[in-house]
């Protein structure tokens, strides 16, 4: 069985005419029949003739995951919840209802190998690559909510579980399928990827040119600090993720987004502010503070809100434009692989 959601619609006119002999624009019809009209079912595509309906329900299918666990977030509009695929695998998908528009952070692995000690989506370590079309279906859920309040999904980021340079063929795929004008629609510039800073895939998406937004998991500034933190710095040390980031504002002179987490003690202090203001200086860049979110399996704490602005203000002071993150979801466990991690200790 051929799951559809995994095709761009390239893929979809080559195997429609490869397996039925059908014509490009039948592909188009069912293409907009998934996406534009949200067909769950086959028989519900009335303009495709009845025995091609019949043959796709042979050969293929569009939904297979179920939802396990939702939470509808009390203080703000923000929806969370646990989809599971028929090998028994989970993934969590977060909605973000904001002012501006929808968006959903979509999860590209299940669990993570890349070990961040501050992160609940690695606790268990990688289990397998989310295939393309499971990204899309986590999309294709999000926009079921909104349908019966008449909205749509408009910006994607890829900061749910997983590293998504880590599948990085999967999640370009994702990306071509929804971003399709006879589907979803979202444009590119409203799909941001954050990587942990795997740096051969920053530079293979520098080269591609690619209109997405992409947001760097930086989190410390020196080797030293970040070391500690993220494994990866290891292999991917702060000066070659530096260069990496460098080239990629040369190749396409999109702004890239640093993230940097908030932990009390550890790279909180004004003299980390000033350090990585020093590391960032000479590249156009914005940097996302975040109030690291409590992980019941991680021991530290979130730095006290007035460092926070302290810290944000010693960035502002040295020229770095910087944002504390909005948090949403807070009573809803909307850290990454948060809600998993619950769910899998209380089967377990
Ligand atoms: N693997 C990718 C994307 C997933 S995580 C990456 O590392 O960028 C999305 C963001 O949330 C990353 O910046 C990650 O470091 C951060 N994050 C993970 N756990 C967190 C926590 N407990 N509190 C705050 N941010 C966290």
């Amino acid at each position: 069985m051929v799951h559809l959601y995994n095709f761009t619609l390239a893929e979809l006119k080559d195997w429609l005419a490869h397996e039925f002999g059908e014509k490009p624009y039948r592909a188009v019809q069912l293409f907009e029949w998934m996406y534009q009209k949200r067909a769950t079912g086959f028989e519900e595509m009335t303009n495709l003739p009845k025995s091609l309906r019949e043959a796709l329900a042979e050969r293929a299918f569009l939904r297979s995951a179920k939802e396990v666990v939702r939470q509808d977030s009390k203080v703000d509009p923000t929806s969370k919840f646990l989809l599971e695929w028929p090998d028994g695998v989970t993934v969590e998908t977060v909605l973000m209802r904001h002012n501006y528009g929808n968006s959903v952070c979509v999860s590209s692995q299940v669990g993570c190998k890349m070990g961040c000690t501050f992160c609940a989506s690695t606790l268990g370590g990688m289990i397998r690559q989310m295939q393309a079309g499971e990204m899309v279906e986590q999309l294709m859920y999000s926009q079921s909510l909104l349908d019966g309040q008449g909205g749509r999904v408009s910006s994607i980021v890829l900061m749910g579980s997983g590293e998504p340079m880590d599948n990085y063929d999967n999640v370009m795929r994702f990306i071509d399928i929804v971003s399709d004008a006879h589907g979803l629609n979202i444009g590119q510039r409203h799909i941001t990827i954050s990587t942990v800073g795997l740096v051969p895939g920053i530079r293979r998406l520098a080269d591609e040119g690619r209109p997405i937004t992409l947001a760097v998991s930086l989190h410390a500034p020196n080797d030293e600090l970040r070391g500690r933190m993220m494994p990866v710095n290891k292999a991917y040390p702060i000066a070659k993720l530096m260069e990496a980031c460098h080239y990629y504002y040369q190749k396409t002179g999109k702004r890239i987004s640093f993230e940097y987490a908030l932990v009390a003690g550890q790279n909180d202090s004004l003299a980390c502010a000033r350090e990585l203001a020093e590391l960032i200086r000479d590249l156009p860049c914005h940097v996302n503070l975040i109030p690291v979110n409590y992980v019941p399996e991680r021991e530290y704490r979130r730095t006290e809100k007035k460092q926070i602005y302290a810290f944000w203000n010693a960035l502002q002071e040295a020229g770095i434009n910087a944002t504390i993150r909005r948090e949403m979801g807070h009573d809803i466990a909307a850290a990454c692989g948060q809600l998993r991690a619950q769910h899998m200790n209380r089967r377990a």
